[in-house]
């Protein structure tokens, strides 16, 4: 009897894992709940990240593999649940990524002005389900956390609309992104220069742009004993370390007066702040200014390394955007621990919160081990995977009807309107040639009907 797996989630490990186990002869069904494959790569990585845009290629052809099918636009949960999905496969693993903000509870963080950097990110690349509309009227941001998502959003908010072109962005981003009035973008990180988790490629980037000045702010920068320690095992902090003092030393990115403003000057900053832990966002009705308290360090591992010094600052800004980190939601049917927002497994098979196997069902990617990792480890982690179902395979219950057409009747009974990989290759070539005749890498369709009708009859 042929082997078959259903995979749900067609991001970056949904789609390695198809591939891994259709390397060894197993017919994988890859359901998305958006028209379009490659999740996090379409609609996670900033647009102006154009290098790692192109890992969609690699994952093009990884989906070509015999024995891949691709159905878009099926929402699991709603549109399929796991029964029926164990009706037609042997097992199911689940990629369903981390795609909400982690809540920081702190007064005012609901006020309006203050957002979660997902929805922002989710606006920028033309998520069909983000808002088309953005407000950018806010002169001065605050961006909280000191992770690669903050980096982007900072970028993203600092970065002349012109600079940013000829990448793939939606003509509705594009618009309000003109329109963005932002000129100093205030970065904070509760803790200190060595524990950024900046990676130093992105740090560096963001100050690539002649319009940009990114200010180091020292106080909050001195290293400790501690600190130096921490540097000198590892190189990649080093170099992320040695760039932030390389710009306190000139003053800014772009030299001694980089960061003053010029009457009438259309230059932007970015600033980062050392050990400024958030503690509320201000206003009445609408954002006016973000409060942090000093940190310092105390050692404690079992709780956030800091603590507060009270002495507190009000920085006064109009818009709050918290990139705190992401956090996967609970997927219908299989267990997931609140505490660590990820599901409980070992070695990809799921278990029970007791511990228990639960048969047949495994997961991958950041759902398996939390939002953390470039897109390269989600390879790694998918063969851990695929490994564990592939020794399973054998063992596990025969489906009741192992027939390949029973997906597509399924879903056709139900009224689902799935897309397929040929429809999403007409619209692929479709964006890329309404970008190329403006000069642009490719111009992203946004409606979800759209997208479906363009990539049927494009
Ligand atoms: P992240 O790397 O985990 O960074 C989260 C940041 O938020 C940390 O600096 C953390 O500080 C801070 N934070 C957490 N709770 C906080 C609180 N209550 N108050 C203030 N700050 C708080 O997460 P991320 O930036 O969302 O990135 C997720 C993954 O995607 C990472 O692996 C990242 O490298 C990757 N990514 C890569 C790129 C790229 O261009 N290559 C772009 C985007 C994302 P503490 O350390 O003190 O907890």
């Amino acid at each position: 009897m042929q082997r078959r797996v259903a995979v749900i989630g067609a991001g970056p490990a949904g789609i390695h894992a198809a591939a891994a186990l259709a390397e060894h002869g197993v017919a994988v069904d890859l359901f998305d709940s958006l028209p379009t494959p490659y999740g996090l790569v379409r609609y996670g990585t900033a647009p102006d990240h154009r290098r790692i845009k192109e890992i969609v290629v690699a994952l093009r052809q990884a989906l070509d593999r015999s024995g891949i099918r691709f159905f878009g636009n099926v929402d699991y949960g709603r549109d399929l649940k796991l029964a029926e999905l164990r009706r037609s496969c042997h097992a199911v693993i689940f990629a369903t990524g981390a795609a909400v903000d982690r809540p920081l509870p702190i007064p005012g963080i609901d006020l309006p002005g203050s957002f979660g950097a997902a929805d922002f990110v989710a606006w920028y690349n033309g998520h069909p389900d983000a808002p088309r509309d953005w407000p950018l009227a806010a002169r001065e941001v605050a961006v909280i956390g000191a992770g690669n998502v903050a980096l982007d959003v900072a970028r993203m908010l600092a970065k002349p609309a012109a600079e940013q072109l000829i990448t793939e962005m939606p003509d509705n981003v594009w618009r309000g992104l003109v329109a963005n009035r932002a000129r100093d973008i205030h970065l904070f990180a509760r803790r200190g220069p060595a524990q950024v988790k900046f990676t130093p490629l992105e740090l560096r980037e963001l100050a690539e742009s002649p319009s940009v000045a990114v200010v180091v702010h020292p106080e909050g920068a001195e290293l400790t004993p501690e600190d130096e320690a921490m540097i000198k095992r590892s190189r990649q902090r080093r170099t992320v370390v040695r760039t932030l003092l390389d710009w306190i030393e000139q003053g800014s990115s772009l030299g001694a007066d980089g960061g003053e403003s010029e009457p009438g000057s259309e230059r932007r900053r970015i600033h980062l702040h050392f050990r400024a832990a958030p503690v509320a966002v201000l206003g009445a009705g609408a954002v006016t200014g973000l409060r942090t308290e000093r940190t310092t360090p105390d050692g404690d591992i079992d709780g956030d390394m800091i603590t507060g010094t009270g002495e507190f600052a009000d920085w006064p800004v109009q818009a709050v955007y918290r990139a705190i980190g992401y956090r996967s939601v609970p997927v219908p049917g299989i267990p997931f621990d609140e505490s660590t927002g990820t599901v409980p497994h070992r070695a990809g098979r799921v278990v029970d919160l007791d511990g228990s196997v639960v048969a047949g069902v495994y997961v991958t990617g950041w759902i398996k081990r939390g939002p953390v990792g470039l897109i390269g480890h989600t390879k790694s982690d998918a063969a851990e995977t695929v490994a564990s179902v592939l020794a399973d395979l054998d063992r596990l219950p025969a489906p009741e009807v192992p027939d390949p057409g029973e997906t597509k009747r399924m879903l056709r009974e139900k009224g689902v309107d799935f897309t397929t990989l040929a429809d999403w290759d007409r619209l692929d070539a479709h964006e890329i040639s309404l970008g190329r005749a403006r000069g642009r890498d490719r111009i992203k369709v946004v409606a979800r009907d759209t997208m479906i009708k363009l990539g049927r009859n494009p």
